[in-house]
């Protein structure tokens, strides 16, 4: 970088962005090419003028301030790469007149476009391949594009006799200046459609709707988006297309909550089953699965079953799922049971139990708790 910034416009480091916009005023009003051409002046507006380029812009300036170059190495551009007139007016009266270049062109780019697709967990894991449905625009083919019903041509502009822009002349505090701004009569294009295409009244474009095939990869989440480049709109004056995105929003499964890539689900054993121990079938997303409940099996503990989760996004391998067990107390009891756990409770010297106490959540569910941090 040439020079410092800061003591280009003449502030401190600590300037406001309104001190900015004033010391860049002041020096304007003296430099500026329309008010003194004479070269080494030119030279010294652009260098004030790249200084407050980055310097009002509070992005730039930041980049600026760590010791970056927000200009990306260009020199002090002047009015190819720099401010154009109309900037410098904008700067100061926010008005909309942009610096004239001739006619713009009618041919953009086409805006992207966004549909969301909702899927279920089964397919986020393992990818699956959808039809969708958009509405979308596309080059008119009655036209092709031009807007023109056939047999017609655009008309050139009477208004700015083809250049696009309409100049005025301005009293300011630089002095007398010329300014261009776009024609308001036919925004900016030099020309106008005389007769509009009965199809597309003169847009060049059409809606229609299309079916689309999108192949969702495994691992996918909720908010991944899926670019599918030139699927969006096509551009005014049949300019290129855009890009489609496909987000991704995932609903809800009835029995496993995801986390990441891991899963999450719960298995209720009755108290018995707990203290003598059993197994269980778990219907996973890769089929049955057993799961052996040890005997003396504590509720809250956790079996993790590496690898049947999600699979990783753009990676290999999967999550895992982790099986969490519950413990269920038994309710409704009839006299003969609640007869048969005294006897138990006799046989464990559990008749008066004072229960463990253990400080905070230091017991078992701060551990459940850490285990899944
Ligand atoms: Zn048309
Ligand atoms: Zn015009």
């Amino acid at each position: 970088m040439a020079s410092d910034y800061y003591s280009v416009l003449g502030v401190s480091r600590e300037a406001t962005g309104e001190e900015i916009k004033r010391a860049y005023r002041k020096l304007a009003r003296e430099l500026h090419p329309d008010v003194n051409p004479d070269p080494a002046t030119q030279e010294k507006f652009k260098e004030v003028t790249a200084a407050y380029e980055v310097l009002s812009d509070p992005s730039k300036r930041q980049m600026y301030d760590l010791g970056g170059d927000p200009r990306g190495g260009q020199s002090a551009g002047g009015f190819q790469g720099g401010f154009g007139f109309g900037d410098i007016m904008d700067a100061f009266f926010n008005s909309g007149g942009g610096g004239g270049r001739g006619p713009r062109s009618r041919v953009r780019r086409g805006q992207d476009a966004l549909i969301r697709l909702e899927i279920d967990l089964r397919e986020a894991v393992f990818g699956t391949v959808r039809d969708i449905t958009v509405d979308t625009a596309v080059g008119c083919g009655t036209c092709s594009g031009a807007g023109s019903a056939p047999g017609t041509d655009r008309v050139m502009c009477t208004m700015c006799q083809g250049r696009g822009e309409v100049q005025t002349v301005q009293r300011s505090f630089l002095g007398q200046v010329m300014t261009a701004r776009p024609c308001p009569q036919c925004g900016g294009f030099g020309d106008l459609v005389s007769t509009p295409c009965p199809d597309c009244a003169g847009d060049g474009r059409v809606r229609t709707r299309r079916t689309l095939t999108v192949k969702v990869p495994a691992g996918v989440d909720t908010g991944t988006r899926i670019q599918l480049t030139g699927e969006g709109e096509v551009g005014p004056g049949n300019g290129p297309a855009g890009d489609l995105y496909v987000e991704i929003v995932e609903k809800a499964d009835e029995v496993f909550e995801r986390e990441g890539d891991d899963l999450h689900c719960t298995v209720t054993i009755p108290m018995t089953a707990a203290a003598l121990g059993t197994s269980v079938t778990l219907e996973t997303l890769d089929g049955p699965e057993l799961i052996e409940i040890r005997a003396g099996t504590q509720s809250g503990s956790t079996r993790s079953l590496r690898g049947k989760g999600v699979s990783h996004l753009r990676a290999n391998g999967r999550g895992d799922l982790h099986v969490h067990i519950a413990v269920a107390t038994p309710t409704k009891l009839d006299s003969a049971q609640q007869e048969l756990l005294r006897q138990f409770a006799i046989s464990r010297g559990e008749e008066n139990p004072v229960g463990q106490v253990a400080h905070g959540q230091s017991g078992l569910f701060s551990r459940i708790r850490d285990a899944f941090r």
